[in-house]
Order: C-alpha cells, then sequence, then structure tokens
C-alpha cells in the first residue's frame, strides 16, 4: 500500500502514518522527495487492511493499493527516474554510461591493458570479474581476492569506478571493501540471501535479469535490495532464454520501455552476454541506447583470442573504439550523450 503525503505535509503528520503503520505491524519504507513524502507499507497483511485508516490521516494525500508483486522497485513508490551514483558516476541521467572491461580477471597485464584500453575509447566505469559464476566446475573460476585487489589498482590507476561480481553471500562484504558497485549476476538473481546481503552493502547493486525470469519476477528481485532503505540498484537486461538458438541469449529490447514505465531504477543493457559473438554486440548496443537504456555493459579483452572466459564475445579494443565512435551518434540522435 503507498500513502502518498500532500505537498507540504508536516513530520508530524508522516510520523503519524509511520506510527498508525506500525500499530498494525507494517513494515513502513519512506521516500523523502522534494516536494511530496511517499510511505510505503509492507507486509503480507496490506490486503486486509482496509485502505481508509490510512486516507482519513491529517496530511495525507491518497492511499493506493500496489496490485503488483514488487512494491519498492515501483514508479508509484517513487514516480520520480532514480539516479545510483557508482564511484562519483552518475547512472539513471541525461549521460549513457559505458561499464567495459574484460569478463574475468586474468592477469594484472590484461586487466591494465584492458582498462587502458576502455578509459580511452570514453568508457566511465571498469568491469572485470574475480568470482565466476561458472557453468562448469571445472572451468576457470576467477581469480577471486587476488583479482579483486588487481580491479582496486586499476581503479587508482586509471581513475574509473570498478563494479564486480559477488557470487557467494558471505563474501558481500569482501567485494565491498575493493569494489565502487556490486554485480549480482543472471544466475543469482533469485538467490535471496545473496540479495539481503548486498542490499546492506554501502555499494550500489547492478542487478542482472535471471535468464528465464520474467519482468516482474525481476523487480520484486530488486525489492529484496531495496528494503532495507538502499535506493541505488540499476538493472540489467543481458538476454532471456526463447527457443532461438541462432544467438546466445534473446536480448528483450522491449524490456527497456517496460522497465522505465513500471519502475524507477536505471536500466542498462549488456550486449555481450545476449550475443555471445563479438560481431553482432555493435547492433545490440546500438538498438539498446535507441530504446532508452542508461548504460552498457560490454565486455573488452585487450586480445580476445586468448581470454580464459567468454574470448568469443569480447571485442577487441579497436572494436570497442570503433563501437563508441558509433554509439555517440545514436546518443545524440535520442537527446542524450555518451
Ligand atoms: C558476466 O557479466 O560476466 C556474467 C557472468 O554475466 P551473466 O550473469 O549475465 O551471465
Ligand atoms: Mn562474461
Amino acid at each position: 500500500m503507498i500513502v502518498e503525503m500532500r505537498t507540504g505535509a508536516s513530520k508530524q503528520e508522516v510520523d503519524d502514518v509511520v506510527q498508525k503503520a506500525k500499530s498494525l505491524e507494517l513494515g513502513v519504507q519512506l521516500n523523502l522527495g522534494t516536494d511530496k513524502t511517499v510511505v510505503a507499507l509492507l507486509g503480507s497483511n496490506t490486503g486486509q487492511i482496509p485502505t481508509d485508516i490510512f486516507a482519513v490521516l491529517p496530511g495525507v494525500e491518497s492511499v493506493t493499493r500496489i496490485m503488483k508483486p514488487y512494491k519498492l522497485a515501483s514508479r508509484e513508490f517513487n514516480p520520480r527516474d532514480t539516479l545510483v551514483d557508482c564511484g562519483g558516476v552518475k547512472i539513471g541521467g541525461e549521460r549513457i554510461v559505458v561499464i567495459a572491461g574484460p569478463c574475468a580477471v586474468e592477469s594484472e597485464d590484461q586487466l591494465m591493458q584492458a582498462a587502458e584500453a576502455v578509459k580511452k575509447a570514453g568508457a566511465s566505469i571498469l568491469r572485470g570479474g574475480a568470482f565466476k559464476p561458472r557453468t562448469s566446475p571445472f572451468s576457470f573460476q576467477g581469480m577471486q581476492e587476488k583479482g579483486l585487489e588487481l580491479l582496486a589498482k586499476a581503479r587508482e590507476e586509471f581513475g574509473m569506478p570498478v563494479v564486480t561480481e559477488v557470487v557467494d553471500p558471505h563474501d558481500v562484504e569482501l567485494v565491498s571493501s575493493y569494489a565502487d558497485m556490486l554485480q549480482v549476476g543472471s544466475r543469482n538473481m533469485q538467490n535471496y540471501a545473496l540479495l539481503t546481503n548486498a542490499g546492506k552493502s554501502k555499494c550500489p547493486v547492478v542487478l542482472k535479469r535471471g535468464f528465464s525470469c520474467t519482468i516482474s519476477e525481476w523487480l520484486t528481485a530488486a525489492d529484496y535490495l531495496l528494503t532495507d532503505g538502499k535506493n541505488q540498484v540499476v538493472l540489467c537486461e543481458r538476454g532471456i532464454r526463447t527457443f532461438e538458438d541462432s544467438i546466445r541469449f534473446s536480448l528483450d529490447i522491449s524490456a527497456i520501455p517496460v522497465l522505465k514505465k513500471n519502475s524507477h531504477l536505471p536500466v542498462i543493457v549488456d550486449p555481450s552476454h545476449a550475443a555471445g559473438h563479438y560481431s553482432l554486440v555493435p547492433a545490440i548496443a546500438k538498438a539498446a541506447v535507441a530504446a532508452g537504456a542508461d548504460g552498457l555493459l560490454i565486455e573488452v579483452h585487450p586480445n580476445p583470442k586468448e581470454a580464459l572466459v567468454d574470448g568469443l564475445q569480447s571485442l577487441s579494443p579497436s572494436d570497442f573504439a570503433r563501437l563508441m565512435e558509433e554509439l555517440r551518434t545514436i546518443a545524440r540522435s535520442v537527446g542524450r550523450y555518451i
């Protein structure tokens, strides 16, 4: 249930709503907007509580039941677009933010070369996996803490914030101590223990779409990250499993406008994991920007042929630089910039 306060409602009036909710054993989350406060009332029993109990309180403008399963990620809770701050880089504004780097951190040389190349081409955040969620237990699992140290070193050297994946709920604190933003991967979108811990981290979180999950399930998973008052969550569409097998995953381009309509969270697109092949990445990346994405997450490797993970879908530095130029034109045509 969402209680929208009147413009200029007093602190006492907001407190009275909160007290009433607590007396009914409801959870409360406040969205202190610049002109209006919105109070989300959370709990499995909200359906049994008449809206009038809140509608009659002084300072209340309206009370709405949210019929959707997700609440805090919804536009009803926050009608304005949320801006997410990743180490000083704002995601969700006019600027389209490009996050780029290798799938996995493999060595100091590889990461530094990748960081230098993506920075030079205009990317503003560096990516690189230190803990890799691999489909097979026999595949390279990542450099783990050593990889995190290298990411922190690259941040110092190139002045770029870093995003990296956390796989195990127990590693949230460790990864947060090195990263500027945590990534929750597609395979873990519904790992509720991981989401709960990541929600408590000081870091913003990029939540990738589970490749067999609906948009509604995705936004409901985002609510786990948002329950502790965090609003720093970015959604990343990375392709879903369909009957189509000529591509690794089918990028759901329509997810972008659907999310923009139903949620206040920024939306980015990962064309690399959808494409599965470097030659398909540019077209998908450009389509995402044209469709209104707030950013891109692109795999770039200094030498894709030698990559330990996802080499086939990784762009070389020169291909990435060319794509960035093309993206600037598309961004301008939709009133944005890179
Ligand atoms: C990744 O970004 O390296 C990754 C493993 O992505 P996804 O979780 O989307 O498969
Ligand atoms: Mn990858």
